[in-house]
């Protein structure tokens, strides 16, 4: 069932694109079935799913963290998250920029942008980003590395609409490449895209899609 799942979609994926597999909710057998076809790359929204899941897979899973993420959560993950999507705000910035200077290590992440109508969904808007990325402790930050941007659409059968705001949040990581990471290689990642709607994200410039009741089933 995974593997066919997973040959389906990876057939589909562009070789720039990476499948980050959405494991929330899902027992690990599932997820070991789903790295014995060569899986990699994992996604999960909470804390402590990402602590109890951790252990018992193989060391070279990637575990991509894509929830909200509390700020009193961070020091439990920091050390075993890959890439973090959901850098949604300021006063995250700045627990996991002390969090990692204290493992003296450097963490990647992506600037979550709030693409979609629901006011439930989190991330900031462009004013905000532009904001945050002329501050001075950003600017004076050394142990968080910005790759990328995030974004969830809409959830709406309006297929018009999500192109919309997926061509948006491309347009939002064409401009922060040129007037703020010009001169960095590792700002490359545009994570959107999920179950409903990955062919047109990618479409749309995505390189890294998060997928998951395609490939483990409703939730
Ligand atoms: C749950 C989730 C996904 C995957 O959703 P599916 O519709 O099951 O593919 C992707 N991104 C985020 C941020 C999620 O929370």
């Amino acid at each position: 069932m995974i593997a066919s799942n997973l040959n389906r979609i990876l057939k589909e994926l562009p070789a720039h694109v990476t499948l980050v597999a959405v494991s929330k909710t899902k027992p690990l057998a599932l997820l070991q079935e789903a790295y014995n076809c060569g899986q990699r790359d994992f996604g999960e929204n909470k804390a402590q799913e990402i602590l109890d899941k951790f252990e018992h897979l193989p060391k070279d899973t990637r575990w991509h963290f894509i929830g909200h993420l509390q700020t009193n959560k961070v020091r439990q993950v920091i050390d075993k998250v890959h890439l973090i999507h959901s850098m949604d705000r300021e006063s995250l910035f700045v627990e996991l920029e002390k969090q990692a200077g204290k493992l003296n290590r450097i963490v990647d992440v992506l600037l979550q942008f709030h693409i979609a109508e629901e006011e439930t969904k989190h991330g900031f808007s462009w004013d905000e980003a532009v904001t945050f990325l002329n501050c001075e402790f950003y600017k004076s930050a050394s142990h968080v590395r910005i790759v990328g941007v995030m974004g969830m659409a809409t959830f709406t059968e309006n297929l018009a609409q999500v192109q919309l705001e997926f061509e948006t949040l491309k347009s939002y990581y064409d401009t922060l490449k040129q007037d703020f990471f010009m001169d960095s290689d590792e700002f490359r990642v545009i994570s959107m895209g999920m179950s409903g709607d990955y062919e047109i994200a990618i479409a749309c410039g995505s390189n890294m899609v998060r997928v998951g009741s395609a490939i483990f089933g409703e939730r």
